[in-house]
């Protein structure tokens, strides 16, 4: 076994010890996400929200996402192509092909121009990607609009956190009298209070001084080049109106045959998370009117520009190589991995990566950074139990994908030194137990 090896799983070791500190900021993470897991994976056999289960509305779909998604990964091109025709020409459109992340990034800075504020919403797609990094390094503000990454901005928590409600750790207590220390403003420890003071106060921000926004999309219809987003609180709905350009930044796997399947994510997402997705977007063309002497003139109370970044980087190379990744492009965001992980809720956001917490994103961070990176992520805290694999409405077998990564970690001698003890023991003594 390699020192650096040896020198990774100390740190990791490190990190599980804090978790008996119960003021440490992994177990304060890890005892709400534990609740927040266990409950959201008990409602999905609940009638509480709709006549059928969770479970039931996603069975009843399963083989048609199956199929769908295997469909696009066969055709992947097709469809990329496909779409960005149909953008470009009938939507109104600028798009732009990115074959790498790093011009993904470039294009986005020159579409940004001299603007020195962004304001977005939560979009995995952007780190993954770069987007923020690069922001970051360029010292444009960024502006968050979800609540929950509002919140995490208020108190500057860098570290992975839970992508659907990613303030989830902050108690009322401590938000009021972090909003207290910032803006001398003293409130109840109540989440209507917390949320009616930003509703007052940010709210007509939204509405007056977007210029750019930044959001992803839960999908892309190939058909008719419509973006799909779906969310609950409305910021969504001011990001893609009440602004001059709207860009749209999503690798290629967002796309869906037609807006029917679109719709289809979007509602599977919704499902299985148990939020109520109180709006679906669906935006095929910049704002316009043609109400003057029949002149289609773009950016009537709308958007005035929709820029469309498709991004491959490491997609396509994935399908033709036959990557033993390849099935992440069917994913299609609802969680449900997350939820029932045993050593997300063992490890809370120790078992993640810088794009989030759980599997889907240790596997990211490989894709991106390497093995050393996934082993860092806690890649050996996975069980191998594949409840993962069990639950995923696509049939995604994260498991396996852990499973391989663990192999090549191995190989590379970052395996933990316990392990590494079992495998001397298997090739000496025939027996890991004696
Ligand atoms: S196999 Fe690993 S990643 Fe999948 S649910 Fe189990 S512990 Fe989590
Ligand atoms: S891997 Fe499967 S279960 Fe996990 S988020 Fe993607 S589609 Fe959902």
């Amino acid at each position: 076994m390699s020192g650096k090896g040896k020198e990774i799983y100390e740190e990791i070791k490190a990190k599980i010890d804090l978790l008996k500190d119960e003021n440490s900021v992994y177990s304060k993470f890890g005892e709400i996400w534990k609740l927040a897991g266990l409950g959201k994976y008990r409602s999905f056999d609940l009638r509480y929200l709709y006549e059928d289960t969770s479970r039931e509305f996603v069975n009843k779909y399963k083989s048609q996402l199956i199929a769908m998604r295997n469909d696009f990964l066969e055709n992947i091109e097709g469809y990329v192509k496909k779409c960005i025709n149909v953008m470009e020409k009938t939507n109104k459109f600028k798009v732009y092909y990115a074959k790498t992340n790093e011009e993904a990034q470039e294009i986005f800075m020159k579409e940004l121009g001299e603007n020195k504020v962004i304001y977005k919403s939560k979009s995995l797609e952007a780190k993954d990607i770069g987007i923020i990094d690069v922001l970051k390094k360029n010292n444009i503000e960024i502006k968050e609009t979800d609540l929950g990454d509002v919140l995490c901005q208020l108190f500057d928590y860098k570290y992975p956190s839970f992508t659907l409600a990613p303030g989830i750790q902050f108690t009322e207590e401590e938000i009021v009298a972090k909003i207290k220390e910032k803006y001398g403003v003293e409130l109840k420890p109540e989440a209507e209070e917390i949320v009616n003071f930003y509703r007052k106060t940010y709210r007509p921000e939204l509405l007056n001084d977007v210029k750019i926004s930044l959001t992803s999309a839960n999908a892309i219809s190939a058909h008719d080049g419509s973006i799909v987003l779906i969310e609950n609180e409305g910021n969504i709905s001011l990001l893609t109106r009440a602004t001059e350009k709207h860009i749209v930044v999503a690798g290629i796997q967002k796309i869906v045959p037609d807006i029917l399947d679109a719709v289809l994510v979007a509602k599977i997402q919704e499902r299985i998370t148990n939020v109520d997705g109180a709006y679906i977007s669906l935006i095929s063309a910049p704002s316009n009117t043609s109400d003057i002497k029949g002149k289609r003139v773009m950016g009537m109370y709308g958007a005035k520009e929709v820029v469309v970044i498709l991004v491959d980087d490491w997609r396509i190379a994935a399908v033709k190589e036959n990557k033993f990744y390849k099935d992440i492009l069917k994913c299609v965001s609802c969680k449900s991995c997350d939820f029932v992980c045993t050593a997300s809720r063992a490890f809370g956001n120790i078992y993640a990566s810088k794009y989030g917490i759980g599997a889907i994103n240790i596997i990211r961070d490989y894709i991106h950074n390497g093995i050393e990176a996934a082993v860092k992520d806690g890649l050996f805290l996975c069980t191998g139990c594949e409840n993962c694999k069990n639950w995923c409405p696509v049939e995604i077998n994260l498991g396996e994908m852990m499973r391989e990564l663990k192999r090549e970690a191995t190989r590379r001698g970052l395996c933990p030194p316990p392990l590494e003890a079992y495998k001397e023991k298997i090739f000496k003594e025939k027996d890991p137990f004696k």
